[in-house]
């Protein structure tokens, strides 16, 4: 564990150097640390209490780097809204460079990761009257649901630490500032090959360089998913397939991302950018809550075919490259790429079901694929669901328990509450039931508790006064998801036994009306 400033790599700055602007630090001279991500921190072989002290504090604001670090802004460009804006870019926002991370301690196992500060000041790609800068609120909100996603399994960028920066900014009224410090397996985004595409006639070479750099970062030979160097198809795909999985795992626990702007859909397959996204209290496709989507382009029901859309964008963007590593010309490269996306509809429907499929209790024993009997209810159930529209973690928390008990028709109506009320059909659960599904493994598919919008917005609340009581309450809640025991091989953190308050597990209450996020700039 290291104690003092760990070594950065500048990975991205030096094979990118037309896809980046240095970025040098206005020092804060009244900085605070108000959060810090302890089990993260070791995760990364930093001591926390290291991070604690005043060269911690510098290190994480990028005051005080090692020498050799050179911290950059990233360009990038992407469709906001359907709309192509060429130059987006790191507009409040640093790459402070590459951390060596080795699990487990094997140097095999090193993956480089993204430290990365939001919120950290003006940068060339700020556009005019904007101020690089952060309030407090969107940043704890931002810690607050990325560890809530990194805890129930969902690959998201992780945050690092939230720093009072001592200054006020002005939003509505004046705020606190803030910075972010985010880590992420690379920051590379739809966007960036966008930029790199636009940028072909200036500088031929860079689309091939940000392809080949993305393919060592996120497919070298140790990865999960290994690809031959300059397989530009093979990168399409496996982008096409993580994403389908990931916006699998949003909907299983319903969450809307709110602005899936191609500048916010990743290369890795975390989720990104976590601004006006929102969890649904009742499983309803037609929901959003972003203040600026004014259409619902970005609704719940929308996800997967905007992220189909998105990744349409990227195809476009990797044309020449397929069509050289093809050997083709325009229109074989066009039949190659979509061909690809073309399977992204099935790829999207088969990491549904295999995250419902466990969802519901049914384990595939042996052989890979779920029975038929198995799809069949998990198709009905989401069917559903589309029209009853409960709290869908509300309705499998009940199944969960139905599980259980020999006798399914004296439970099901004894157990009395509202929640029986929104159960599926008799038809269904006795099909169901007669599966044997394992209570167990629905306890630690199913989180419990999500970061309900009621429950974030009081704890922000309480914290926009100084009061960070709820807010820690919250975040242990939500950083502990599942109701289960020895929940090892979901590969989820077992924190001391915490009961929790049945409140953070329900619905916001009749009164709490309609939600609205905002950008959170
Ligand atoms: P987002 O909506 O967070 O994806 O941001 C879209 C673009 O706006 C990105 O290029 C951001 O860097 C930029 N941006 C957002 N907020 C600010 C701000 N306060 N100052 C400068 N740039 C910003
Ligand atoms: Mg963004």
């Amino acid at each position: 564990m290291l104690s003092s400033s760990p070594r950065l790599t500048s990975r991205f700055a030096n094979s990118l150097p037309a896809m980046c602007a240095p970025w040098s630090p206005v020092p804060f001279s009244d900085a605070n640390l108000l959060l810090l991500n302890e089990p993260l921190s070791r995760e990364l072989g930093i001591d926390p209490g290291w991070l604690r002290t005043e060269n911690g504090l510098r290190f994480l604001l990028g005051e005080e780097l090692p020498e050799d670090a050179f911290p950059v802004s990233q360009a990038y460009a992407g469709h906001q809204f359907g709309q192509f804006n060429p130059l987006l870019g790191d507009g409040r926002a640093a790459l402070l460079g590459e951390l060596e991370v080795t699990s487990g301690g094997s140097p095999e196992t090193a993956a480089p990761r993204d430290i990365h500060l939001k919120g950290s000041g003006r940068t060339p790609y700020s556009r005019g009257g904007s101020d690089g800068r952060a309030a407090a609120g969107p940043m704890l909100r931002e810690f607050l649901i990325s560890e809530a996603m990194h805890a129930m399994g969902i690959p998201t960028t992780r945050s690092l630490a939230v720093i009072l920066t001592g200054e006020s900014v002005q939003r509505n009224v004046p705020e606190p500032g803030a910075v972010l410090v985010r880590v992420a397996s690379s920051h590379l985004r739809v966007g960036s090959f966008q930029y790199a595409r636009m940028m072909q006639q200036r500088s031929p070479e860079l689309l091939q360089e940000l392809a080949d750099f993305a393919l060592e970062r996120h497919h070298a030979t140790d990865s999960d998913t290994p690809l031959d160097d300059s397989d530009y198809l093979g990168l399409l795909r496996e982008v096409c397939a993580k994403q389908a999985r990931l916006v699998a795992r949003w909907m299983h626990v319903g969450f809307v991302h709110g602005v899936m702007n191609t500048d916010n859909i990743t290369i890795s397959g975390e989720t990104i950018d976590y601004g006006p996204c929102a969890f649904l209290d009742s499983f309803n496709p037609h929901t959003w809550f972003s203040s600026i989507d004014q259409q619902g382009r970005y609704a719940f029901g929308r996800q997967p075919a905007i992220m189909l859309w998105d990744l349409e964008r990227l195809a476009e963007s990797l044309l020449p490259v397929i069509e050289e590593q093809l050997d083709t010309d325009t229109e074989g490269a066009v039949a190659a790429a979509t061909e690809v996306l073309q399977e992204f509809p099935s790829m999207y429907r088969n990491a549904f079901t295999r995250t419902m499929v466990p969802a519901l209790g049914f384990t595939t024993a042996g052989s890979d694929s779920p029975s038929s009997e198995q799809r069949a209810l998990c198709d009905e159930f989401v069917e559903w669901l589309n029209g009853a529209q409960p709290d869908q973690l509300s309705v499998l928390r009940s199944l969960a328990t139905l599980a259980e008990s020999t006798n399914l028709t004296v439970s099901a109506s004894a157990s009395g509450d509202e929640e029986a009320s929104a159960l599926p059909p008799a038809e269904w659960l006795h099909r169901w039931h007669e599966l044997n599904p394992d209570a167990a493994l629905m306890r630690h598919t199913n989180p419990v508790r999500i970061p309900r919008n009621h429950l974030v917005e009081e704890a922000l609340q309480a914290a926009s006064y100084g009061d960070f009581e709820a807010f820690e309450e919250l975040l242990a809640a939500v950083t502990d998801p599942f109701d289960s025991t020895g929940s090892e091989e979901s590969g989820v953190e077992k924190k001391n036994n915490r009961v929790h308050d049945e409140k953070f597990a329900h619905p916001a209450p009749e009164g709490f009306g309609p939600y609205t996020t905002f950008c959170g700039t």
